[in-house]
């Protein structure tokens, strides 16, 4: 699914971000980047889905070359990924209908099979009966199902997230962690970032460290183990 091969990123800024990281994620994984703040974990997953280019190395995912993969190709590579960000990032003036079919009709989906798709991923995500509701109306953990939604409704093979929780209260947390296993049973892979140490420690999965640009700890089933 995701293979990275002696990668390194130079910001422009000479800030080395990724320091040589090898790794290999199969499908069907839910991985926990975990590691302190400014130690390459946005910028390790910004490079899979190329938000981020790296300097040197390969990044294969999903069997395409993200080193070689052409700009014009990127929209492609995007709609085989869903993303989930810490601050949701949903069109303020779309309703929560709107927000998720958005990514639908930018493909050119028939009107039948969008609103078909959408209610599946709302009714999934527990929101079938908010769907003309506006961000702004929404609590926080609304707001971030109606992402977690945007992101899969293409039915993604990958889904990251990038501390997905980090703007909700603990319980919230937790109902947004359910739908990520939900998510991940069905098959998708699952690649989260986060500093939630409850989280990782009580839903155990495969957890990889990033200090310093470099991975330290890659241990299926491991705990956040680390201090900060
Ligand atoms: P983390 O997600 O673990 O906090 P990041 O990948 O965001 O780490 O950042 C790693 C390092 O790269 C930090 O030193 C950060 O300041 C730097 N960095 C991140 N993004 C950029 C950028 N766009 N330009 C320059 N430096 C950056
Ligand atoms: P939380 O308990 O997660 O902080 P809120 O108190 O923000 O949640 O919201 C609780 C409920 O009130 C949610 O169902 C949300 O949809 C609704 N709600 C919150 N803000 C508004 C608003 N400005 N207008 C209408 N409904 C709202």
């Amino acid at each position: 699914m995701i293979e990275m091969t002696n990668v390194y990123k130079k910001y422009p800024n000479g800030i080395v971000a990724a320091n040589g990281i090898d790794v290999a994620i199969k499908q069907g994984e839910f991985v926990y980047v975990v590691g302190p703040s400014g130690a390459g974990k946005s910028t390790f997953i910004k490079m899979m889905y190329r938000e981020e280019r790296s300097t040197s190395g390969t990044i294969v995912v999903n069997g395409m070359n993200l080193a070689t993969l052409k700009n014009k190709n990127v929209p492609y590579l995007r709609r085989q990924i869903g993303v989930v960000f810490q601050d949701f990032k949903l069109l303020p003036r779309l309703n929560v209908y709107e927000n998720v079919a958005f990514a639908l009709e930018v493909i050119e989906e028939s009107p039948k099979i969008i609103r078909k798709k959408v209610m599946d991923v709302l009714e999934l995500v527990g929101l079938k009966n908010k769907a003309r509701m506006f961000p702004t109306e929404l609590s926080g953990g609304e707001q971030q199902r109606v992402s977690i939604a945007r992101s899969i409704v293409n039915t993604p093979k990958l889904v990251i997230a990038d501390e997905p929780t980090g703007n909700l209260d603990p319980e919230t947390s937790w109902e947004i962690m359910n739908i990520f296993e939900e998510i991940n049973s069905r098959g998708t892979t699952i690649v989260m970032a986060t500093h939630n140490r409850e989280i990782v420690n009580t839903i155990r999965h495969r957890v990889i460290v990033v200090e310093g640009g470099l991975i330290t700890r890659d241990e299926y089933g491991g705990d956040y183990g680390y201090e900060g």
